[in-house]
């Protein structure tokens, strides 16, 4: 596996894979790998010629300073566990590299990102998008992959890639989550054993609100309350939002639409750790991951 720090050497990398007729798998990271990161880089292995992971904390998509200087980073251990996932190259670019001059050019997303992740964390979804575009440039990959866990960020990803024209296809791979059904994520590493033991009860919040969507007897609202309670017994536990959308529009349900899919998204500190989570249940009242 190649370790590339520099734009240049992307480009010119993944420009002669493309010459040679490889298909490129791009899968974009922040490091501090788990087994959800790699079951992306296997799925991208497994279809595509060659796969780039870039690991990268980006300072643009943080609305809050601490989150971003606390987020965990490992580029040894991470390289040590991409190479056997079958990654050909590591992109390990510096803030300076991705960022010769602050972008100037704005993000708005509309309606998608005036709800959850986008509406809690300002900025986000801007800066998410200026450097996944910035990599879909470097790289130009036949296929990208990103995870439902962050079922938003798919959703403003995909409208990227329809209105800028990006020619390849966007991998939504399902989350993968611990024997216990927590979600994994980098940011696990930080909870206290105590909030680590607490944290199984965002899922299960989840699936629970998720069953009432399929028996079909409460509302919206009446899901949504019932979550929140459960969530509000669990010591600790600050809730920031539980929406009930469309999992298409992502806009809040105040009424069941027969042939729509629904998602639950979720977003809670416990003990200082901001998590999220989600449950997509297709029409027939199916659980989609
Ligand atoms: P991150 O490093 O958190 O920015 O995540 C990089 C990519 O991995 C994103 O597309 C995430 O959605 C995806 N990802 C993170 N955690 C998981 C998980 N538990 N299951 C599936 N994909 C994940």
């Amino acid at each position: 596996m190649q370790i590339l720090t520099t734009a240049a050497a992307l480009q010119a990398h993944t420009e002669n894979w493309r010459r040679a007729g490889q298909r490129i798998g791009l899968v974009p990271t922040m490091g501090a790998l788990h087994e959800g990161h790699l079951q992306l880089v296997r799925a991208a292995a497994a279809e595509c010629d060659a796969v780039v992971a870039s690991v990268f904390v980006n300072p643009t998509q943080f609305n809050n300073p601490d989150d971003f200087r606390l987020y965990p980073r490992l580029p040894d251990a991470d390289a040590a566990l991409l190479a056997p996932a079958g990654c050909t190259a590591l992109f390990l670019p510096s803030v300076a590299e991705m960022y010769p001059h602050p972008a100037i050019v704005q993000f708005d997303f509309g309606p998608l990102e005036r709800v959850m992740e986008g509406e809690h964390r300002p900025g986000h979804f801007n800066g998410v998008a200026t450097v996944v575009s910035k990599l879909f440039h470097l790289s130009r990959p036949h296929r990208a992959y990103f995870g439902q866990k962050d079922f938003q960020q798919v959703a403003i990803v995909r409208q990227l890639v329809s209105d800028l024209a990006f020619d390849l296809e966007l991998v939504a791979f399902p989350t993968v989550r611990e024997a216990d059904g927590l979600a994994m994520s980098s940011r696990n590493r930080r909870l206290s054993a105590e909030a680590r033991a607490l944290a199984p009860r965002l899922y299960q919040s989840l699936q629970a609100a998720a069953e009432l969507v399929r028996a079909g007897q409460a509302a919206p609202a009446a899901v949504q309350a019932a979550a929140r309670a459960q969530l509000a017994a669990v010591p600790g536990l600050e809730l920031e939002y539980i929406a009930v959308a469309d999992a298409d529009t992502l806009q809040p349900l105040t009424e069941w639409h027969s042939g729509r899919a629904v998602v639950l998204c979720l977003a809670a500190h416990l003990g200082g750790v901001r998590l999220i989570d989600n449950v997509v249940i297709g029409w027939f009242g199916e659980e989609v991951e």
